[in-house]
Protein backbone atom coordinates (compact mmCIF):
# COMPACT_ATOMS: atom_id res chain seq x y z
CA UNK A 1 0.00 0.00 0.00
CA UNK A 2 2.40 2.66 -1.02
CA UNK A 3 -0.29 5.22 -0.08
CA UNK A 4 -0.02 5.01 3.66
CA UNK A 5 3.11 3.51 4.53
CA UNK A 6 6.56 3.59 3.46
CA UNK A 7 5.69 7.58 2.89
CA UNK A 8 5.35 7.55 6.73
CA UNK A 9 8.92 7.17 7.68
CA UNK A 10 9.93 9.37 9.91
CA UNK A 11 13.12 11.33 9.62
CA UNK A 12 16.17 9.80 10.87
CA UNK A 13 17.95 10.69 13.83
CA UNK A 14 16.42 12.80 17.08
CA UNK A 15 14.33 15.05 14.25
CA UNK A 16 10.75 15.41 15.77
CA UNK A 17 8.08 13.53 14.40
CA UNK A 18 6.39 14.87 11.35
CA UNK A 19 3.19 13.60 10.75
CA UNK A 20 0.75 13.60 8.22
CA UNK A 21 -3.10 14.73 6.73
CA UNK A 22 -5.07 11.69 4.71
CA UNK A 23 -8.23 13.45 3.36
CA UNK A 24 -9.85 10.52 2.78
CA UNK A 25 -13.37 9.83 1.12
CA UNK A 26 -16.00 7.63 3.05
CA UNK A 27 -18.35 7.36 -0.03
CA UNK A 28 -22.09 7.68 0.82
CA UNK A 29 -22.44 4.88 3.88
CA UNK A 30 -22.46 1.95 3.03
CA UNK A 31 -19.26 0.16 4.15
CA UNK A 32 -18.68 -2.23 1.08
CA UNK A 33 -18.46 1.38 -0.80
CA UNK A 34 -14.99 2.41 1.16
CA UNK A 35 -11.99 1.62 -1.21
CA UNK A 36 -9.30 -0.41 -0.35
CA UNK A 37 -6.96 2.50 0.28
CA UNK A 38 -9.45 4.06 2.63
CA UNK A 39 -9.75 0.72 4.71
CA UNK A 40 -6.08 0.78 4.73
CA UNK A 41 -5.66 4.40 6.03
CA UNK A 42 -8.35 4.32 8.45
CA UNK A 43 -6.57 0.80 9.63
CA UNK A 44 -3.57 2.59 10.19
CA UNK A 45 -4.63 6.31 11.37
CA UNK A 46 -3.63 7.41 15.04
CA UNK A 47 -6.90 9.80 14.39
CA UNK A 48 -9.42 9.82 12.05
CA UNK A 49 -11.34 13.59 12.29
CA UNK A 50 -14.76 12.89 10.60
CA UNK A 51 -17.98 14.85 10.26
CA UNK A 52 -21.64 14.49 11.93
CA UNK A 53 -22.94 11.93 9.05
CA UNK A 54 -20.26 9.76 8.49
CA UNK A 55 -21.94 6.92 9.58
CA UNK A 56 -21.05 4.08 12.72
CA UNK A 57 -20.66 1.53 10.39
CA UNK A 58 -17.56 2.97 8.65
CA UNK A 59 -16.30 4.01 11.76
CA UNK A 60 -16.63 0.86 12.78
CA UNK A 61 -13.47 -0.06 10.28
CA UNK A 62 -10.92 2.54 12.54
CA UNK A 63 -8.56 0.82 14.20
CA UNK A 64 -9.18 0.40 18.02
CA UNK A 65 -5.94 2.34 18.61
CA UNK A 66 -7.29 5.07 16.19
CA UNK A 67 -9.30 8.09 18.12
CA UNK A 68 -12.08 9.23 16.65
CA UNK A 69 -12.58 13.32 16.46
CA UNK A 70 -15.71 14.92 15.06
CA UNK A 71 -14.90 17.78 13.00
CA UNK A 72 -15.45 21.44 14.61
CA UNK A 73 -18.49 23.47 13.18
CA UNK A 74 -17.20 26.30 12.91
CA UNK A 75 -15.54 28.67 15.55
CA UNK A 76 -12.96 26.31 17.68
CA UNK A 77 -9.86 26.82 15.47
CA UNK A 78 -6.86 28.94 15.40
CA UNK A 79 -5.40 31.33 12.91
CA UNK A 80 -7.23 33.44 10.78
CA UNK A 81 -11.11 33.15 9.59
CA UNK A 82 -10.83 30.36 11.85
CA UNK A 83 -14.67 30.88 12.44
CA UNK A 84 -15.12 28.89 8.97
CA UNK A 85 -15.61 25.40 9.92
CA UNK A 86 -13.39 24.00 7.38
CA UNK A 87 -10.75 26.89 7.94
CA UNK A 88 -11.26 25.64 11.87
CA UNK A 89 -11.12 22.03 11.02
CA UNK A 90 -7.80 22.51 8.85
CA UNK A 91 -6.33 24.10 12.12
CA UNK A 92 -7.12 21.28 13.66
CA UNK A 93 -5.91 18.78 11.39
CA UNK A 94 -2.84 20.76 12.02
CA UNK A 95 -2.60 20.46 15.79
CA UNK A 96 -2.45 16.68 15.71
CA UNK A 97 -0.47 16.33 13.03
CA UNK A 98 2.34 18.75 14.48
CA UNK A 99 2.45 15.91 17.30
CA UNK A 100 3.76 13.51 14.62
CA UNK A 101 0.25 11.42 14.34
CA UNK A 102 -0.99 9.90 11.56
CA UNK A 103 -4.19 12.02 11.06
CA UNK A 104 -6.74 10.90 8.28
CA UNK A 105 -9.55 13.49 7.74
CA UNK A 106 -12.48 11.24 7.00
CA UNK A 107 -15.09 12.87 4.57
CA UNK A 108 -18.45 11.32 3.23
CA UNK A 109 -18.28 10.90 -0.41
CA UNK A 110 -15.34 12.20 -2.16
CA UNK A 111 -13.25 14.72 -0.49
CA UNK A 112 -12.96 16.86 -3.45
CA UNK A 113 -16.34 17.60 -3.71
CA UNK A 114 -18.48 19.92 -1.44
CA UNK A 115 -16.53 19.31 1.29
CA UNK A 116 -14.56 22.06 2.15
CA UNK A 117 -11.29 21.17 0.94
CA UNK A 118 -9.72 24.36 -0.47
CA UNK A 119 -10.48 25.95 3.33
CA UNK A 120 -9.48 22.77 5.42
CA UNK A 121 -6.45 22.31 3.20
CA UNK A 122 -4.85 26.16 3.47
CA UNK A 123 -4.01 25.58 7.03
CA UNK A 124 -2.09 22.23 6.30
CA UNK A 125 -0.08 23.84 3.41
CA UNK A 126 0.68 26.56 5.30
CA UNK A 127 2.44 24.58 7.91
CA UNK A 128 3.81 22.49 5.27
CA UNK A 129 2.86 19.37 6.28
CA UNK A 130 2.39 16.66 3.89
CA UNK A 131 -1.01 15.42 2.66
CA UNK A 132 -2.66 13.34 0.44
CA UNK A 133 -6.42 12.83 -1.27
CA UNK A 134 -7.95 9.20 -0.89
CA UNK A 135 -11.03 9.29 -3.42
CA UNK A 136 -14.52 8.10 -2.49
CA UNK A 137 -17.40 7.05 -4.16
CA UNK A 138 -19.33 10.49 -4.43
CA UNK A 139 -22.95 10.64 -3.36
CA UNK A 140 -23.85 11.07 -7.54
CA UNK A 141 -22.31 8.15 -8.47
CA UNK A 142 -23.65 5.69 -5.42
CA UNK A 143 -27.35 7.18 -6.13
CA UNK A 144 -26.96 6.50 -9.79
CA UNK A 145 -26.21 2.62 -8.66
CA UNK A 146 -29.11 2.58 -6.48
CA UNK A 147 -31.86 3.69 -8.12
CA UNK A 148 -30.09 1.72 -11.25
CA UNK A 149 -29.86 4.80 -13.45
CA UNK A 150 -26.97 5.62 -16.06
CA UNK A 151 -25.96 8.85 -15.82
CA UNK A 152 -24.70 9.15 -19.47
CA UNK A 153 -26.20 7.94 -22.12
CA UNK A 154 -25.25 8.06 -26.15
CA UNK A 155 -28.58 9.17 -27.10
CA UNK A 156 -29.64 11.46 -24.59
CA UNK A 157 -26.93 12.18 -21.82
CA UNK A 158 -23.56 13.32 -23.34
CA UNK A 159 -22.97 15.33 -19.34
CA UNK A 160 -23.01 15.11 -16.00
CA UNK A 161 -22.60 18.55 -13.53
CA UNK A 162 -22.69 18.63 -10.37
CA UNK A 163 -24.03 21.35 -8.87
CA UNK A 164 -25.28 22.44 -5.35
CA UNK A 165 -28.33 23.50 -4.94
CA UNK A 166 -27.45 24.74 -1.50
CA UNK A 167 -27.82 28.51 -1.15
CA UNK A 168 -30.10 28.36 -4.63
CA UNK A 169 -31.96 32.06 -3.70
CA UNK A 170 -28.24 33.74 -2.79
CA UNK A 171 -26.36 31.54 -5.96
CA UNK A 172 -28.89 32.87 -8.26
CA UNK A 173 -26.71 34.96 -9.84
CA UNK A 174 -23.62 32.68 -9.78
CA UNK A 175 -25.26 29.90 -11.01
CA UNK A 176 -25.69 29.98 -14.34
CA UNK A 177 -29.57 28.06 -15.11
CA UNK A 178 -30.04 29.17 -18.43
CA UNK A 179 -26.22 27.44 -19.05
CA UNK A 180 -27.05 24.27 -16.84
CA UNK A 181 -31.16 23.62 -18.78
CA UNK A 182 -28.97 23.30 -22.36
CA UNK A 183 -26.78 20.79 -21.50
CA UNK A 184 -27.90 17.78 -22.62
CA UNK A 185 -26.83 15.64 -20.05
CA UNK A 186 -27.85 14.82 -16.07
CA UNK A 187 -27.79 17.62 -12.96
CA UNK A 188 -26.87 15.92 -9.49
CA UNK A 189 -27.86 18.61 -7.67
CA UNK A 190 -25.88 17.90 -3.76
CA UNK A 191 -27.95 19.83 -1.28
CA UNK A 192 -30.90 20.51 -3.03
CA UNK A 193 -33.82 19.26 -1.36
CA UNK A 194 -34.17 22.77 1.06
CA UNK A 195 -34.59 24.84 -1.77
CA UNK A 196 -35.98 22.80 -4.47
CA UNK A 197 -38.52 25.05 -5.87
CA UNK A 198 -36.00 27.70 -6.29
CA UNK A 199 -33.67 26.15 -8.53
CA UNK A 200 -35.91 23.50 -10.32
CA UNK A 201 -38.14 27.03 -10.79
CA UNK A 202 -35.16 28.57 -12.05
CA UNK A 203 -34.65 25.07 -14.74
CA UNK A 204 -37.85 25.60 -15.95
CA UNK A 205 -37.67 29.32 -16.41
CA UNK A 206 -34.50 28.86 -18.48
CA UNK A 207 -36.46 26.60 -20.39
CA UNK A 208 -35.99 22.41 -19.15
CA UNK A 209 -39.17 20.75 -19.93
CA UNK A 210 -41.71 20.29 -16.90
CA UNK A 211 -41.65 16.37 -17.46
CA UNK A 212 -37.88 16.29 -17.03
CA UNK A 213 -37.71 13.44 -15.10
CA UNK A 214 -35.83 13.58 -11.78
CA UNK A 215 -34.93 10.81 -9.18
CA UNK A 216 -34.30 11.98 -4.98
CA UNK A 217 -31.86 9.73 -3.50
CA UNK A 218 -32.70 9.60 -0.10
CA UNK A 219 -29.67 8.21 2.41
CA UNK A 220 -27.90 6.73 0.18
CA UNK A 221 -25.86 3.45 1.37
CA UNK A 222 -27.90 3.73 4.55
CA UNK A 223 -30.25 1.39 5.98
CA UNK A 224 -33.13 3.44 5.36
CA UNK A 225 -32.14 4.44 1.55
CA UNK A 226 -35.34 5.58 -0.09
CA UNK A 227 -35.56 6.30 -4.09
CA UNK A 228 -38.30 8.65 -5.19
CA UNK A 229 -39.04 9.51 -8.83
CA UNK A 230 -40.08 12.93 -9.49
CA UNK A 231 -40.24 15.33 -12.49
CA UNK A 232 -38.62 18.71 -12.62
CA UNK A 233 -42.47 20.24 -12.67
CA UNK A 234 -43.39 18.39 -9.48
CA UNK A 235 -40.26 19.99 -8.11
CA UNK A 236 -40.67 23.41 -9.25
CA UNK A 237 -44.01 22.68 -7.33
CA UNK A 238 -42.03 22.11 -3.97
CA UNK A 239 -43.50 18.05 -4.45
CA UNK A 240 -40.58 16.81 -3.19
CA UNK A 241 -38.76 16.49 -0.20
CA UNK A 242 -41.66 16.29 2.67
CA UNK A 243 -40.52 12.90 4.10
CA UNK A 244 -37.39 12.91 2.51
CA UNK A 245 -34.67 12.68 5.08
CA UNK A 246 -31.30 14.22 4.83
CA UNK A 247 -28.68 13.79 2.96
CA UNK A 248 -30.28 13.32 0.05
CA UNK A 249 -29.59 13.82 -3.73
CA UNK A 250 -31.41 14.84 -6.64
CA UNK A 251 -30.46 13.59 -10.16
CA UNK A 252 -32.74 15.75 -12.75
CA UNK A 253 -33.07 14.33 -16.28
CA UNK A 254 -31.10 10.90 -15.82
CA UNK A 255 -32.22 8.26 -18.04
CA UNK A 256 -35.06 7.23 -16.26
CA UNK A 257 -36.88 4.32 -17.55
CA UNK A 258 -34.84 2.14 -15.13
CA UNK A 259 -35.81 4.28 -11.94
CA UNK A 260 -38.90 3.06 -10.93
CA UNK A 261 -37.26 -0.62 -11.13
CA UNK A 262 -35.57 -1.14 -8.12
CA UNK A 263 -32.33 -2.98 -8.38
CA UNK A 264 -32.57 -5.40 -6.10
CA UNK A 265 -35.64 -7.57 -5.42
CA UNK A 266 -36.82 -7.70 -1.47
CA UNK A 267 -35.67 -10.08 0.35
CA UNK A 268 -37.10 -11.23 4.24
CA UNK A 269 -35.51 -9.26 5.92
CA UNK A 270 -35.52 -5.69 3.50
CA UNK A 271 -35.48 -2.52 5.85
CA UNK A 272 -34.16 -4.54 8.93
CA UNK A 273 -30.64 -3.18 9.94
CA UNK A 274 -28.72 -5.98 11.77
CA UNK A 275 -25.40 -5.13 13.96
CA UNK A 276 -23.01 -7.92 13.52
CA UNK A 277 -21.00 -8.73 16.55
CA UNK A 278 -18.27 -11.06 16.12
CA UNK A 279 -14.66 -10.15 15.43
CA UNK A 280 -13.44 -8.16 12.67
CA UNK A 281 -12.16 -10.57 9.60
CA UNK A 282 -14.94 -13.33 10.68
CA UNK A 283 -18.03 -11.60 10.56
CA UNK A 284 -18.13 -11.75 6.47
CA UNK A 285 -20.25 -14.78 6.03
CA UNK A 286 -22.85 -13.99 8.81
CA UNK A 287 -23.08 -10.01 7.05
CA UNK A 288 -23.32 -11.49 3.74
CA UNK A 289 -25.56 -14.37 4.76
CA UNK A 290 -27.93 -11.14 5.67
CA UNK A 291 -27.36 -8.96 3.15
CA UNK A 292 -28.55 -11.77 0.83
CA UNK A 293 -31.70 -11.97 2.33
CA UNK A 294 -32.16 -8.06 1.98
CA UNK A 295 -31.13 -6.56 5.74
CA UNK A 296 -28.25 -4.16 6.10
CA UNK A 297 -25.46 -5.34 8.23
CA UNK A 298 -23.24 -3.32 10.09
CA UNK A 299 -20.27 -4.80 11.69
CA UNK A 300 -20.02 -4.04 15.27
CA UNK A 301 -17.07 -6.09 16.85
CA UNK A 302 -17.00 -6.67 20.37
CA UNK A 303 -14.31 -9.24 20.48
CA UNK A 304 -10.98 -8.82 19.40
CA UNK A 305 -8.96 -11.63 18.47
CA UNK A 306 -5.22 -11.73 18.96
CA UNK A 307 -1.90 -14.05 18.95
CA UNK A 308 -1.71 -16.45 20.94
CA UNK A 309 -0.61 -15.95 24.81
CA UNK A 310 2.50 -18.19 24.80
CA UNK A 311 3.55 -18.63 20.72
CA UNK A 312 6.34 -21.14 21.94
CA UNK A 313 3.50 -23.81 23.53
CA UNK A 314 1.95 -23.24 20.37
CA UNK A 315 4.67 -24.22 17.78
CA UNK A 316 5.78 -26.75 20.15
CA UNK A 317 2.29 -28.47 20.20
CA UNK A 318 2.10 -28.10 16.92
CA UNK A 319 5.98 -29.61 16.05
CA UNK A 320 4.80 -32.71 18.00
CA UNK A 321 1.38 -32.95 16.14
CA UNK A 322 2.35 -36.11 14.71
CA UNK A 323 2.14 -37.95 18.00
CA UNK A 324 -1.49 -37.70 18.42
CA UNK A 325 -4.29 -39.44 17.63
CA UNK A 326 -6.42 -36.21 17.46
CA UNK A 327 -6.06 -33.03 16.80
CA UNK A 328 -9.45 -30.49 17.68
CA UNK A 329 -10.05 -27.58 16.44
CA UNK A 330 -12.35 -25.15 18.19
CA UNK A 331 -12.74 -22.09 16.13
CA UNK A 332 -12.01 -21.18 12.81
CA UNK A 333 -9.46 -19.12 15.05
CA UNK A 334 -7.81 -22.02 15.95
CA UNK A 335 -7.47 -23.14 12.69
CA UNK A 336 -6.13 -19.87 11.08
CA UNK A 337 -3.51 -20.01 14.10
CA UNK A 338 -2.85 -23.46 13.45
CA UNK A 339 -1.79 -22.74 9.57
CA UNK A 340 0.09 -19.64 10.68
CA UNK A 341 2.17 -21.42 13.04
CA UNK A 342 2.52 -24.33 10.33
CA UNK A 343 3.72 -22.10 7.59
CA UNK A 344 6.03 -19.63 9.91
CA UNK A 345 7.60 -22.94 11.08
CA UNK A 346 8.60 -24.14 7.37
CA UNK A 347 6.53 -27.26 7.89
CA UNK A 348 3.51 -28.35 5.63
CA UNK A 349 0.56 -30.91 6.24
CA UNK A 350 2.76 -33.74 6.45
CA UNK A 351 3.63 -32.40 9.68
CA UNK A 352 0.85 -34.38 11.40
CA UNK A 353 1.52 -37.42 11.01
CA UNK A 354 -1.73 -40.00 11.01
CA UNK A 355 -3.16 -37.52 13.41
CA UNK A 356 -7.04 -37.06 12.17
CA UNK A 357 -8.76 -33.85 12.69
CA UNK A 358 -11.99 -32.78 14.00
CA UNK A 359 -14.01 -29.78 14.22
CA UNK A 360 -16.61 -28.00 16.09
CA UNK A 361 -18.74 -26.97 13.33
CA UNK A 362 -19.08 -26.52 9.67
CA UNK A 363 -17.13 -23.07 9.60
CA UNK A 364 -14.12 -24.36 11.50
CA UNK A 365 -13.79 -27.50 8.92
CA UNK A 366 -14.45 -25.34 5.58
CA UNK A 367 -11.24 -23.41 6.87
CA UNK A 368 -9.38 -26.44 7.55
CA UNK A 369 -10.02 -27.63 4.14
CA UNK A 370 -9.64 -24.24 2.83
CA UNK A 371 -6.12 -24.61 4.06
CA UNK A 372 -5.83 -27.79 2.20
CA UNK A 373 -6.50 -29.97 5.41
CA UNK A 374 -9.54 -33.21 5.16
CA UNK A 375 -11.24 -32.69 8.29
CA UNK A 376 -12.43 -36.00 9.71
CA UNK A 377 -14.92 -35.04 12.19
CA UNK A 378 -17.60 -32.79 12.25
CA UNK A 379 -20.45 -33.59 15.03
CA UNK A 380 -23.95 -32.95 14.17
CA UNK A 381 -24.58 -31.25 17.48
CA UNK A 382 -21.86 -28.40 16.65
CA UNK A 383 -20.56 -27.57 20.37
CA UNK A 384 -18.49 -29.10 22.49
CA UNK A 385 -21.09 -31.87 24.16
CA UNK A 386 -21.74 -32.86 20.57
CA UNK A 387 -17.84 -33.05 20.04
CA UNK A 388 -17.40 -34.93 22.77
CA UNK A 389 -19.91 -37.54 21.54
CA UNK A 390 -18.39 -38.06 18.26
CA UNK A 391 -14.76 -38.55 19.44
CA UNK A 392 -15.01 -39.89 22.70
CA UNK A 393 -15.34 -43.64 21.54
CA UNK A 394 -13.09 -43.13 18.26
CA UNK A 395 -10.22 -44.70 20.24
CA UNK A 396 -9.24 -46.20 23.54
CA UNK A 397 -6.89 -44.15 25.59
CA UNK A 398 -6.62 -41.75 22.67
CA UNK A 399 -4.43 -39.01 22.48
CA UNK A 400 -6.07 -35.57 22.30
CA UNK A 401 -4.56 -31.70 21.34
CA UNK A 402 -7.28 -29.27 21.61
CA UNK A 403 -6.55 -25.95 19.61
CA UNK A 404 -8.73 -23.65 21.77
CA UNK A 405 -8.90 -20.01 22.74
CA UNK A 406 -7.05 -18.82 26.13
CA UNK A 407 -10.01 -18.99 28.28
CA UNK A 408 -13.73 -20.72 27.42
CA UNK A 409 -15.65 -23.95 27.90
CA UNK A 410 -13.96 -26.95 29.51
CA UNK A 411 -16.43 -29.57 28.85
CA UNK A 412 -14.65 -31.11 25.86
CA UNK A 413 -11.40 -31.60 27.73
CA UNK A 414 -12.92 -32.79 30.83
CA UNK A 415 -14.96 -34.88 29.08
CA UNK A 416 -12.34 -37.08 27.24
CA UNK A 417 -9.82 -36.97 30.43
CA UNK A 418 -13.26 -38.80 32.03
CA UNK A 419 -13.77 -40.99 29.76
CA UNK A 420 -9.72 -42.13 29.77
CA UNK A 421 -8.05 -40.63 27.20
CA UNK A 422 -4.94 -38.40 27.29
CA UNK A 423 -5.64 -34.50 26.75
CA UNK A 424 -3.35 -31.85 26.21
CA UNK A 425 -4.45 -28.05 25.50
CA UNK A 426 -2.87 -25.02 23.82
CA UNK A 427 -3.81 -21.57 23.39
CA UNK A 428 -3.85 -20.65 19.96
CA UNK A 429 -4.99 -17.47 20.31
CA UNK A 430 -6.59 -14.71 22.97
CA UNK A 431 -10.13 -13.19 22.53
CA UNK A 432 -10.60 -10.11 24.72
CA UNK A 433 -13.81 -7.88 24.89
CA UNK A 434 -13.51 -4.42 24.05
CA UNK A 435 -12.77 -2.16 27.10
CA UNK A 436 -15.21 0.31 25.31
CA UNK A 437 -17.00 1.27 22.62
CA UNK A 438 -16.00 4.96 21.24
CA UNK A 439 -18.67 7.58 22.01
CA UNK A 440 -19.18 8.37 18.25
CA UNK A 441 -20.29 4.44 17.45
CA UNK A 442 -22.70 4.80 20.18
CA UNK A 443 -24.58 7.95 19.10
CA UNK A 444 -24.51 6.56 15.54
CA UNK A 445 -25.93 3.28 16.42
CA UNK A 446 -28.72 5.34 17.67
CA UNK A 447 -29.34 7.70 15.06
CA UNK A 448 -30.03 4.79 12.52
CA UNK A 449 -32.56 2.55 14.62
CA UNK A 450 -31.08 -0.88 14.72
CA UNK A 451 -33.68 -3.80 14.26
CA UNK A 452 -31.86 -6.89 15.29
CA UNK A 453 -27.65 -7.64 17.22
CA UNK A 454 -27.00 -11.07 16.82
CA UNK A 455 -24.51 -12.71 19.77
CA UNK A 456 -22.79 -15.56 18.53
CA UNK A 457 -21.00 -16.33 21.92
CA UNK A 458 -20.74 -16.13 25.80
CA UNK A 459 -18.10 -14.28 25.75
CA UNK A 460 -19.65 -11.69 22.98
CA UNK A 461 -23.15 -11.98 25.20
CA UNK A 462 -21.25 -10.72 28.09
CA UNK A 463 -19.76 -7.75 26.05
CA UNK A 464 -22.97 -6.64 24.77
CA UNK A 465 -24.61 -6.40 27.67
CA UNK A 466 -22.05 -4.67 29.41
CA UNK A 467 -20.85 -2.07 26.30
CA UNK A 468 -24.64 -1.84 25.30
CA UNK A 469 -26.28 -1.27 28.25
CA UNK A 470 -30.12 -0.46 27.98
CA UNK A 471 -29.65 -0.52 24.26
CA UNK A 472 -29.53 -4.20 24.54
CA UNK A 473 -33.11 -4.40 25.50
CA UNK A 474 -34.89 -2.11 22.89
CA UNK A 475 -33.43 -4.25 19.99
CA UNK A 476 -34.48 -7.81 19.16
CA UNK A 477 -31.62 -10.16 20.23
CA UNK A 478 -30.58 -13.23 17.83
CA UNK A 479 -28.62 -15.81 19.50
CA UNK A 480 -26.36 -18.43 18.26
CA UNK A 481 -27.04 -20.97 21.07
CA UNK A 482 -28.59 -22.45 24.04
CA UNK A 483 -25.46 -21.66 25.89
CA UNK A 484 -25.03 -18.57 24.41
CA UNK A 485 -29.13 -17.63 25.10
CA UNK A 486 -28.13 -18.65 29.29
CA UNK A 487 -25.46 -16.37 29.49
CA UNK A 488 -27.92 -13.34 28.11
CA UNK A 489 -30.80 -14.87 30.35
CA UNK A 490 -28.04 -14.32 33.25
CA UNK A 491 -27.93 -10.74 32.22
CA UNK A 492 -31.95 -10.26 32.15
CA UNK A 493 -32.10 -10.48 28.53
CA UNK A 494 -34.20 -12.45 27.26
CA UNK A 495 -33.46 -13.41 23.19
CA UNK A 496 -35.95 -12.91 20.40
CA UNK A 497 -34.40 -15.71 18.63
CA UNK A 498 -32.61 -18.84 18.72
CA UNK A 499 -30.80 -20.48 16.26
CA UNK A 500 -31.79 -24.37 15.83
CA UNK A 501 -28.29 -25.31 14.51
CA UNK A 502 -25.62 -23.14 16.12
CA UNK A 503 -24.24 -22.25 12.38
CA UNK A 504 -24.47 -18.89 10.15
CA UNK A 505 -27.19 -20.27 8.35
CA UNK A 506 -29.29 -21.63 11.23
CA UNK A 507 -28.89 -18.13 12.53
CA UNK A 508 -30.22 -16.06 9.88
CA UNK A 509 -33.35 -18.45 9.67
CA UNK A 510 -34.03 -17.69 13.49
CA UNK A 511 -34.09 -14.14 12.31
CA UNK A 512 -36.06 -14.56 9.39
CA UNK A 513 -38.37 -16.67 11.40
CA UNK A 514 -38.85 -14.76 14.08
CA UNK A 515 -39.27 -11.87 11.96
CA UNK A 516 -41.91 -12.97 9.75
CA UNK A 517 -43.94 -14.05 13.03
CA UNK A 518 -43.49 -11.02 14.24
CA UNK A 519 -44.69 -8.77 10.89
CA UNK A 520 -47.59 -6.78 11.82
CA UNK A 521 -47.45 -6.96 15.34
CA UNK A 522 -46.36 -3.44 14.22
CA UNK A 523 -42.54 -2.96 15.38
N1 LIG B 1 -18.47 15.05 -0.31
C1 LIG B 1 -19.82 14.56 -0.44
C2 LIG B 1 -20.81 15.68 -0.61
C3 LIG B 1 -20.99 16.52 0.62
S1 LIG B 1 -22.19 17.79 0.41
C4 LIG B 1 -19.90 13.58 -1.61
O1 LIG B 1 -18.95 13.50 -2.39
O2 LIG B 1 -20.91 12.89 -1.74
C5 LIG B 1 -23.57 17.06 1.23
C6 LIG B 1 -24.59 16.63 0.20
O3 LIG B 1 -24.15 15.46 -0.45
C7 LIG B 1 -25.93 16.27 0.81
O4 LIG B 1 -26.76 17.40 1.00
C8 LIG B 1 -26.49 15.38 -0.27
O5 LIG B 1 -27.00 16.12 -1.34
C9 LIG B 1 -25.26 14.65 -0.74
N2 LIG B 1 -25.07 13.37 -0.04
C10 LIG B 1 -24.02 13.02 0.73
N3 LIG B 1 -24.17 11.76 1.19
C11 LIG B 1 -25.35 11.32 0.71
C12 LIG B 1 -26.06 10.11 0.84
N4 LIG B 1 -25.60 9.09 1.56
N5 LIG B 1 -27.26 9.99 0.21
C13 LIG B 1 -27.75 11.01 -0.53
N6 LIG B 1 -27.11 12.18 -0.67
C14 LIG B 1 -25.93 12.34 -0.08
Amino acid sequence: MPAFGPSLDQPPGDAPPRGKVWFVGAGPGSPDLLTLRAVECLRQADVVVHDALVPPQVLARVAAAGCLVQAPRGGSGRGPAADDPGTATGWLLVRLAVEGKRVVRLKGGDPTVFARLAEELAPVQQAGLDWEIVPGVTAALAAAAAAGLPLTSRATASSLTLVTGHGAAENHDRIDYATLSRLPGTLAVYMGVEQVRTWAGALLTAGRPADTPVTVVSRCGWPDQRIMPSSLGRCAAGDVGHDCAAPAIVLVGAASDAAASPAVAPGPLTARTVLVTRPAGQATDLMQALAARGATPIALPLVEIGPPPDPGALAAAILAADRYDWIVFASVNGVDAFVSTLRGLGRDGRAIGTARLAAIGTATSRALEDAGFVCDAVPTLQRSEGLLDALGDTVRRGRFLLLRADAGRDILPAGLRAAGHHVDEVAAYTSRPLAALPPAHLAGLDGIGIDWITITSGRIAEAACRLLGARLGAWRVASLSPVTSAVLRRHGIEPHAEAREPTTEGLVAAIVTAGTAGAGDGD
